[in-house]
């Protein structure tokens, strides 16, 4: 067995005390050692949140991108490289709102990469501002009288833009947390988690307690991830109960698959010194 400890790294986490992200950085740790996975095949690309601080924290190849950028970085770094495993990660701040052209057009293109939400209905960086999936009524610096927008569905737009794999974890359950990850890394195409993560600090509304009394397994109902309107239904599906599980899953070719260009190898193996960009070179001149 390879030495669980590898993915760890020398600097501690600045997160609060209690911080969801906690859950997320160990679900990750746990599903790369079920994978048997090393660093060196792993690259995670994150946004700019607390959540963005991820790769700082576990031991792969990281890059901390811009605000809602996550995305298009982490695609081209698999584009580059397809043999590495990428991750994406973000806040739903960043995510939902800066990145949401990203996000659609991401899905749709199935890259094959993870692309990992940190859902808490918070701006947490910024001292707690209500996100797309904050609860109507929420109190914060930016709705001082209670939010009058409705929570948005991350998961109806990702199955409605041809998602491959969608699903919803929550940090209260690292094991199945993990499983999803895992089955996310292992299926070929984009796979989105969006994972229910709590900021203690700031929303004490979607609290620990709160999902407790709420979130249930798709698996114990004996539910099938095969039909994508039963999917969207169920993804509108926030009153007393809270699914968490694989939503969604389908094969289709992944983006990289289908491009003559990555048939051969990897394009940072691509020969580049016998190439003559003299006739582009004067078209621009
Ligand atoms: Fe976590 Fe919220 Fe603290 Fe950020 S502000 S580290 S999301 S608890």
């Amino acid at each position: 067995m390879l030495d669980p400890t590898r993915f760890n790294t020398i600097e501690k986490p600045t997160w609060c005390p209690g911080c969801g992200n906690f859950g997320i950085q160990n679900a990750l740790k746990k599903a790369f050692q079920d994978l048997d996975l090393e660093p060196h095949q792993i690259t995670m690309v994150s946004g700019i949140g607390c959540s963005g601080k991820i790769p700082h924290w576990i031991k792969l190849y990281g890059y901390h991108s811009l605000h809602g950028r996550a995305l298009p970085a982490a695609i081209g770094a698999k584009l580059a490289n397809h043999n590495q495993i990428v991750i994406a990660e973000g806040g739903d701040g960043d995510g939902y709102s800066e990145g949401m052209g990203h996000f659609i057009h991401a899905v749709r293109r199935n890259v094959d990469m993870t692309y990992i939400v940190h859902s808490n209905g918070v701006f947490g960086l910024t001292t707690g501002q209500i996100s797309p999936i904050g609860i109507k009524g929420f109190v914060s610096s930016t709705t001082p009288f209670g939010s009058v927008e409705q929570p948005f569905q991350p998961l109806a737009l990702a199955l409605a833009a041809g998602g491959t794999f969608v699903a919803r974890g929550y940090v209260g359950d690292i094991p199945h947390l993990s499983s999803l990850i895992a089955a996310g890394i292992k299926h070929r195409g984009f796979s989105f988690i969006d994972v229910r993560q709590i900021c203690v600090s700031f929303n004490p509304e979607m609290s620990y307690q709160w999902y407790q009394q709420k979130v249930y397994k798709l698996e114990d109902e004996d539910y099938q991830p095969n039909n994508r309107i039963k999917a969207m239904e169920l993804s509108f599906d926030e009153g007393d109960r809270i699914a968490t599980g694989v939503f969604f899953k389908e094969d289709r070719p992944a983006y990289e698959d289908e491009l003559p260009q990555l048939e051969k190898e990897p394009l940072i193996l691509h020969d580049l010194d016998n190439i003559d960009v003299k006739s582009i070179m004067d078209e621009l001149i």
